[in-house]
C-alpha cells in the first residue's frame, strides 16, 4: 500500500512560522497584505479564494478581495495595486477566459508584488536563480518534498506537464536543487518508461487518471498536482486510484499539493512585506 503524504502538516508548519513573522512585521508597523483579484465567478476560483482567505487569517495576513465582473478594468486595477504601498502581494486568479487580458496583466504587475510568479520578470528570476517568486503550486511541490525529507540532489525526476504555472517552474526548482529532470508533454514518446525510471514523479498534466500503475514502480515519490471534479462531486487527480495499492509515497487528492498552495501564497506575501523594511 502507498504511504500517503498529506499536505495539511506541511501547511500547518508553514502557517506557524508565518504567523510569528507577521506578528513581528505588525510590531514594526507593517501589516502584511495580499490582494486577490478575481474576474467572474468560476467555482474553482471561488473555492481557491475561500481557502486562501482562511489561510491568510491564520497567518496574520490582511486580505483585500477585488472581484471584477469582467477583465476590462484589469489594467487599471493592477496599476492601483502596484501604486498602493499597503499591498505587498497580489494574486490574479487564473486561468482567465480572456488569455490576452491575462498576459497583459502579467506584463503590468510589479514583480515585487507578484506572489504567484506570473510576470515575465518572476519567470526570468526563476530561470536565472536571481530572485522572483515561483508560482505557488510549483513551490508547494518543493515544500512537500522538503517536509517529508525526500532527497533531491542526484535523484531523477519526471515532471508530466510543461505549463508555466506548474510543470516548467517545478522542473526549474527541482533542477536548482540538483535533481536531474525530464519534462514530459503531449509530444513525449513512451512516458510510462521514462516515468518508471524516475525517483520522483510530478503529475501535472491535468488529465484525470493519466498516471496509471504502468507509469510507476515501488519506491517512488509521486506528487499528484491534478485536480478534477469526479462524476460524484468528489475530486480526483492525475494519478489513477490503483496507484494507492503500490509500495510508494503518494500525495492524496484532495488534501495533497492543493492544501499547501495557499500556505505558499502566504509565505510569498510575508516575504514581500519583509522586503519593504
Ligand atoms: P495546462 O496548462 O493545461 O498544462 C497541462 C500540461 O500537461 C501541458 O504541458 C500538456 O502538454 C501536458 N499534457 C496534457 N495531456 C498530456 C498527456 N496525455 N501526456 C503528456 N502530457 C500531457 O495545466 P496546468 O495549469 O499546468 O494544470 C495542470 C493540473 O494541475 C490541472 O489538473 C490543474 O487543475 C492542476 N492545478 C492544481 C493546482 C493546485 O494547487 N493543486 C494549481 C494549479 C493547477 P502540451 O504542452 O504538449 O500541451
Amino acid at each position: 500500500m502507498a504511504e500517503l503524504l498529506p499536505g495539511a502538516p506541511v501547511a500547518e508548519r508553514l502557517t506557524q512560522d508565518l504567523k510569528a513573522r507577521s506578528d513581528a512585521l505588525r510590531q514594526r508597523g507593517v501589516v502584511p497584505t495580499l490582494a486577490i483579484i478575481r474576474v467572474g465567478r468560476d467555482p474553482g476560483g471561488l473555492a481557491y479564494e475561500k481557502g486562501a482567505a482562511s489561510r491568510c487569517a491564520k497567518c496574520g495576513i490582511d486580505l483585500r478581495r477585488i472581484p471584477l465582473d469582467d477583465a476590462s478594468s484589469l489594467p487599471e486595477v493592477i496599476r492601483a495595486v502596484n501604486d498602493d504601498p499597503a499591498i505587498h502581494g497580489c494574486l490574479l486568479l487564473r486561468p482567465l477566459a480572456d488569455k490576452a487580458a491575462e498576459e497583459a496583466a502579467g506584463r503590468l504587475l510589479s514583480p515585487d508584488k507578484d506572489v504567484d510568479g506570473m510576470t515575465p520578470g518572476s519567470l526570468a528570476g526563476l530561470l536565472t536563480g536571481r530572485g522572483g517568486f515561483a508560482p505557488c503550486t510549483a513551490q508547494a511541490c518543493l515544500e512537500l518534498l522538503d517536509y517529508y525529507e525526500v532527497p533531491l540532489a542526484g535523484r531523477r525526476a519526471v515532471v508530466v506537464g510543461r505549463s508555466l504555472v506548474v510543470g516548467q517552474p517545478a522542473a526549474l526548482l527541482l533542477q536548482r536543487r540538483n535533481a536531474t529532470v525530464t519534462v514530459c508533454h503531449t509530444g513525449t514518446r513512451d512516458i510510462p518508461a521514462l516515468s518508471r525510471e524516475a525517483d520522483i514523479v510530478i503529475a501535472a498534466a491535468g488529465r484525470p487518471g493519466l498516471i496509471t500503475v504502468d507509469f510507476l514502480r515501488p519506491g517512488q515519490t509521486v506528487l499528484d498536482v491534478g485536480v478534477h471534479p469526479g462524476p460524484d462531486g468528489t475530486l480526483c487527480g492525475d494519478v489513477a486510484p490503483e496507484a494507492a495499492g503500490l509500495d510508494l509515497a503518494l500525495t492524496p487528492v484532495p488534501g495533497g499539493v492543493g492544501s499547501v498552495t495557499s500556505a505558499v501564497l502566504c509565505k510569498h506575501t510575508v516575504q514581500a512585506a519583509e522586503k519593504t523594511l
